[in-house]
């Protein structure tokens, strides 16, 4: 299957036995999988290895086959279905060295923000598997009718989900949302991202070796708008993670169908350093928040509006902080900053910041590309004199590009925070925490942390997360993470027949009736 010249960086371990375990989990019967796709290594711009592509007609049988496999796997308990993500969970910190080797090679990102995916994918699991349970739970509400009726709040599974998440987490994304959604007893219709396909394909087989049924969770490859459309068209309910403008199409086409969906989109995420922060503190959380992933992350900082009175300080201790960051590549831990992961984003990055410069934005840092150290490396970048004209401005770079704004007091910082369309994530660093806590509430986005840049309400699983304005709707993690996959019913039982006039009675009778009840319960301060 493969032809020509591939990475030098492809993992000693991916023999060729292991290669074809993986790719039998694309779905592929009705086309023989005859098409195939090869994603470009980052490290060496080499193709990686070729990957089956779907057709439309293997994702509507790939959607067929999870549908038969729903009904017995949400007839299993809830316990029995955590039994399997438990056991996913133990799979995966064993062996995570293995989907370490294949999300460097497949995305080039640092080897500890590979392991940031193993961390976060491993709590959610064994969140949901510990909590899901009581999220879910039949809920008793108060009847209609008080001692005559009963009623209780159901939560049932949607059926086929389908998931459809980007290549820059590809483990965390293609896998995070799967695990509520398996909880919840849907079957998943997963698209892998043309990128990252052995990422996922890897996650599958593990899913199999934890004893999930063998149809449950179908993963299906190939290009964005044809098959990312056939899975729209296929499934219950679609959990979207990626950009603005896909995630506007794909809502478009699951309004057609009238279904559900949830989506994960683009930020353009605001740091504000208060005068009273500890400008160290500050420059240390802004250049993890900035740079992880090479800036490639949804949460990530692109905009740092600084107090006027700590602008200088805090400049200095952020660009000493940048200059200490070690651009590199390799499988390994020797690097904090890999390479961009493609070449589009690669001329993506250049071209935001070649038209800030040109618009007369100053580099504080970096600002170019490093094809000494690889085809697609990019220094880490510190902009200052940004202004509205320039396209990083307000849009996402989704890059190691950080653009300085100094304002003076609260009030001009939370103004210049909610700038845009956008409402992700955001930071605040003060030394009073109190008042950051207070600012937080002003400030429009789904998350913000705290005397940290972007990580810590990610990892707090228990809370929800997601995005306000054009980063999306709906939330991830937390209760919300999982109800999502399942429908609301109500079950209301009367114990005495109809509630209604007895036959033979004058309406006007049963509606005095209600009258005095409802004249009763407010006496009582009920309702
Ligand atoms: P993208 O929207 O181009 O692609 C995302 C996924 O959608 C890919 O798998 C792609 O194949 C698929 N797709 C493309 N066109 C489609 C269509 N018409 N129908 C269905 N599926 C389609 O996004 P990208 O550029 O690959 O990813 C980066 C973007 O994702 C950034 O904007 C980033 O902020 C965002 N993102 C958001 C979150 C979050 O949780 N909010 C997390 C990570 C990334």
């Amino acid at each position: 299957m493969d032809t020509g010249p591939v990475s030098a960086h492809r993992p000693a371990w991916l023999t060729g036995a292991r290669l074809a375990s993986l790719r039998r989990w694309v779905a592929v019967p009705a086309s023989g999988g005859k098409t195939t796709h090869t994603p470009i290594a980052p490290y060496d711009a080499l193709p990686t290895v070729a990957v089956p592509v779907c057709t439309p007609e293997d994702v509507e049988s790939a959607a067929a086959r999870a549908r038969t496999a729903q009904e017995p796997w949400a007839g299993l308990s809830y316990g029995a279905r955590a039994e399997v993500v438990l056991r996913f969970h133990d799979l995966l910190v064993a062996r995570q060295d293995e989907v370490l080797d294949l999300i460097q090679w497949e995305t080039g990102k640092a080897r500890l923000h590979a392991w940031q995916e193993v961390l976060l994918l491993g709590t959610v699991a064994r969140h949901y598997a510990r909590h899901g349970r009581s999220y879910l739970a039949d809920r008793t509400v108060r009847p209609a009718v008080p001692l005559l009726t009963r009623a209780r709040e159901l939560r049932l599974p949607k059926g086929v989900v389908g998931i459809i998440a980007p290549w820059n987490h590809p483990l965390y994304l293609g896998v995070g949302d799967l695990i509520p959604a398996l909880l919840a007893g849907n079957a998943v219709l997963g698209k892998a991202d043309g990128q990252t396909p052995l990422t996922l394909l890897w996650a599958r087989a593990l899913m199999a070796e934890a004893g999930l049924p063998e149809n449950v969770w179908q993963v299906v490859t190939g290009d964005g708008p044809t098959i990312g459309s056939a899975v729209v068209d296929a499934v219950d309910h679609l959990c979207f993670t990626g950009s603005t403008a896909t995630g506007r199409a794909v809502a478009e086409r699951a309004a057609r169908r009238l279904i559900g969906v949830s989506l994960e989109l683009g930020g353009k995420n605001p740091l504000i350093v208060r005068a009273d922060a500890d400008p160290d503190l500050a420059a240390r959380g802004t250049v993890e928040a900035a740079f992880a992933n090479s800036g490639q992350m949804c949460v990530h900082i692109e905009r740092v509006i600084v107090d006027a009175a700590v602008y200088d300080a805090f400049t200095a201790a952020l660009l000493a902080a940048t200059s200490g960051q070690r651009l590199g590549q390799g499988l390994g831990y020797g690097y904090d900053i890999g390479p961009l992961a493609t070449r589009a984003q690669l001329e993506k990055v250049g071209a935001h910041v070649t038209d800030a410069v040109a618009k007369g934005a100053t580099v504080l840092a970096g600002g170019r590309a490093r094809p000494d150290i690889g085809p697609y490396a990019y220094q880490p970048t510190v902009l200052a004199d940004v202004t509205d004209d320039m396209d990083l401005c307000l849009g996402e770079t989704f890059g190691p590009v950080l653009a300085l704004h100094r304002v003076s007091g609260d009030a001009a910082a939370i103004a210049a925070a909610n700038r845009g369309r956008h409402g992700l994530s955001a930071a605040v660093f003060s030394r009073d925490t109190a008042a950051a806590e207070a600012m937080a509430r002003r400030i429009r986005a789904g998350a913000v942390n705290v005397n940290d840049g972007a990580g810590l309400a990610i990892g707090t699983v228990e809370a929800p997360m997601g995005g306000r304005g054009d980063s999306g709707l709906g939330r991830r993690h937390g209760p919300e993470g999982i109800r999502r996959f399942t429908d609301a019913q109500t079950v209301a039982v009367s114990r005495l027949g109809p509630i209604g006039p007895p036959p033979g009675r004058p309406a006007e009778s049963f509606v005095n009736l209600g009258n005095r009840q409802l004249r009763l319960l407010r006496r009582l301060g009920i309702r």
